[in-house]
Formats: structure tokens, C-alpha cells, sequence
């Protein structure tokens, strides 16, 4: 069945548009790290891309905005393979999203008794360190997924970031994910230095950790109050006892081995106590040292995540859950302050 032609070719024309949109939009954010619209008009305009091409699959293109992740490494950074790929997280903008996200994985596990990893959505961004015998070999971004950019003597500055691990029993060669951001505090007093100085301020800590990891001078990087978080483990070698077979257990290694992660994960038993878990951080958010954009929800079990698998961009067994977005007030804020 082809739908009217009108109608197709209608289709088509706004797959264009938006596909162009978003790739600027991308290029502004991931490149630039000057975002041009608030993300909640960025989520809105690929989620009308999602449904179009859902609805006409044949019109969808290979590089679609849909199918990508992030945007291409900087060139004044070295380019680096990743090991394994980053991927980004599919989102659920309500409760109902989430809950529709717990049915399609209790339908292809086969029951509805799953154990979850709750865990913050830090807003920041994106990175891989590697460890090899203990000691951080390198350190990258996300990138397009598969290619990142290496910025390991700017990570290096990160104080949360241990330049080698501690404890017993560490594999010989560990690839630890997390997430690189800037906290409240530092981030208003950064800018409001950069403010009294006429100089450029960044328009949220996202972009101002972005920014200042993606500085050619590493002196210039570590004046700026940045943070990390480990929230997973990407590649592990060489390794005597194995490591935990749940996404929790590994996390709980990694900070037996010296690495910063967030207090505030949780396990959650089920759909009930992870949509207890957004709902009480969403209560919590205002007065958490650092800015959170949603909650992470992940399926606990390695063996359980590795049946689920992945599509094109995201993991299955993991959604973003995200709030209401706090931008477009601000950027409302700032409208008015400039008036
Ligand atoms: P995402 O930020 O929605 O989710 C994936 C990322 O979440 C990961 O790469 C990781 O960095 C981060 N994360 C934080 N805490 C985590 C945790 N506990 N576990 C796992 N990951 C965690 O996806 P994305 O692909 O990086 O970006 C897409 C989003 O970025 C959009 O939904 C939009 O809001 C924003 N964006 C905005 C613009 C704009 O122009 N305003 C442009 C591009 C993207």
C-alpha cells in the first residue's frame, strides 16, 4: 500500500526540512557547543521526524538525524576509534512513556518481574576513559559514536578523575563511561566572572563543560570547576576474578577502584519503584549540587540487557526519562532580563 502521492510527497518534503534542521541544530550543540533552540524544541521536532518516518519507512535516509549519534569529532582534536560504540539513550517524556518502554521489555523477556539501575541523568557530557594496568591511558568524547575526540590531558584536570585506580583485582585493561559536568555552584560563578570581565558566558553547565573539555589549552580546562561521574563499563581484558554480572555490581566495582559514582543510584524492583525513583529525584532536582536533565533507567542484569540488545542509535534495556524542560524557562528569563 503507498499512501496518495500528495500525501507522500508532502512527507517527503518535511522529512527534508527537518532532517536539515536537525543536523544544524547538531552542529551548533555537538560542535559548536552553542546550542541555537532550547532542547525541548529539538526533542519536539525529531520526535514529528520519528513518527514521519514510522509512518513512511522507505522515505527514511541512511543518515538521518534519527539514526545518528552526537555529531562528527572536532578536527583540532586527534580522531580516536572507540573500542566499543557510545551509543545515546532512547527518551520517555512522561510516565506513560516509561511504562509503555517496561511493557515492550517484560514482551520480549517474558515477564514483567525486572530489575532496574536507577540512576541520575547528569547533564554534561559524554566520556571514555581507559585504563590499562591501573593507570588512565586515555580519555575521549563520545563523538559520532564510534569516533571520539581525544582529550585526555584535559581530562586529566578533572580532580573526580583518578589518573590511576586503587583497591585489588582490576582488569588489565578497563574502558569506565561517565559523565563529565559542572556543577551549580561553579558554573554561576564562573560565568558571572566571565560576566564582569565582557567576556562570552555559556547559556547552561552542559555547555560549559562541553566547552571547556573541548579547550586546545589544557590550562585553560583545569580552571574550570568540572566533575565526573562513572556510569558504566564499556570494555573490559585481562581480568582474574570477573567482574559482577549486574549493571549495579559493576558499578559498585568501579568505585571500589577508586572512581567517583553518583550516591544517588538505586536499584528499583520493577515499574512501580522505578517511577517512584523519577519521581522523588524530580522533587530532589532543584536542590542537587549539579543540573539533571531526567532520570536513567536501566535494565539491571548483563545477561537480560544482552537479550534486549539495540537498535540503530540506543540500547534497548535503557530509557531516558526526562523532566519538563528548564530551559525554555530560562531562556524566557533571559529575554526579560534584556529588556
Ligand atoms: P541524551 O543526552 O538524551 O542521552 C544520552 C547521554 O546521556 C549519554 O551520552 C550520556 O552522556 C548521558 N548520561 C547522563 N547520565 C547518564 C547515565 N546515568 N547513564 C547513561 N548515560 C547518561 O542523548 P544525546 O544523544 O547525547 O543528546 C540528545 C539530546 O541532546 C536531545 O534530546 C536534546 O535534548 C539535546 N540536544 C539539543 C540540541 C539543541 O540544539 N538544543 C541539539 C542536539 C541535542
Amino acid at each position: 500500500f503507498l499512501p496518495p502521492k500528495n500525501d507522500m510527497s508532502q512527507a517527503k518534503d518535511r522529512i527534508e526540512q527537518l532532517s536539515q534542521l536537525l543536523n544544524d541544530y547538531n552542529h551548533q550543540y555537538y560542535v559548536l557547543d552553542n546550542p541555537s533552540v532550547p532542547d525541548a524544541e529539538y526533542d519536539r521536532l525529531m520526535r514529528e521526524l520519528q513518527a514521519l518516518e514510522a509512518e513512511h519507512p522507505a522515505l527514511r535516509q541512511p543518515d538521518s538525524p534519527t539514526q545518528r549519534v552526537g555529531g562528527a569529532p572536532a578536527g583540532q582534536f586527534q580522531s580516536v576509534a572507540h573500542l566499543k560504540p557510545m551509543l545515546s539513550l532512547d527518551n520517555a517524556m512522561n510516565e506513560e512513556e516509561f511504562s509503555a518502554f517496561h511493557q515492550r521489555l517484560a514482551d520480549r523477556l517474558g515477564s514483567g518481574d525486572i530489575q532496574y539501575c536507577a540512576e541520575p541523568k547528569l547533564d554534561g557530557i559524554a566520556v571514555s576513559l581507559i585504563y590499562r594496568d591501573g593507570l588512565l591511558e586515555r580519555a575521549a568524547t563520545r563523538g559520532d559514536g564510534t569516533t571520539g575526540e581525544e582529550i585526555t590531558t584535559n581530562v586529566r584536570t578533572i580532580k573526580s578523575v583518578p589518573l590511576r585506580l586503587s583497591g585489588k583485582g582490576y582488569p588489565a585493561l578497563l574502558e569506565v563511561r561517565g559523565e563529565a559536568f559542572m556543577p551549580k555552584a561553579g558554573f554561576e560563578a564562573m560565568n558571572a566572572k566571565a560576566m564582569a570581565a565582557g567576556e562570552k558566558t555559556f547559556v547552561n553547565p552542559r555547555n560549559a563543560a562541553a566547552g571547556s573539555l573541548r579547550q586546545l589549552d589544557s590550562r585553560i580546562t583545569a580552571n574550570r570547576p568540572l566533575a565526573f561521574y562513572a556510569y558504566a563499563v564499556g570494555v573490559v581484558e585481562g581480568i582474574d576474578t570477573a567482574m559482577a554480572d549486574s549493571h549495579s555490581g559493576q558499578l559498585a566495582q568501579l568505585a571500589q577502584w577508586g572512581l567517583p559514582v553518583s550516591p544517588i543510584v538505586e536499584t528499583a524492583a520493577g515499574e512501580a519503584a522505578a517511577l517512584d525513583y523519577f519521581r522523588r529525584i524530580g522533587q530532589q532536582r532543584p536542590d542537587l549540587p549539579y543540573e539533571i536533565d531526567g532520570v536513567v533507567i536501566k535494565v539491571d542484569s548483563l545477561a537480560q540487557q544482552e537479550q534486549l540488545g539495540f537498535v540503530a542509535r540506543a540500547p534497548r534495556w535503557a530509557i531516558a526519562c526526562k523532566f519538563p524542560a528548564q530551559e525554555e524557562m530560562t531562556l524566557l528569563k533571559d529575554v526579560e532580563f534584556q529588556v
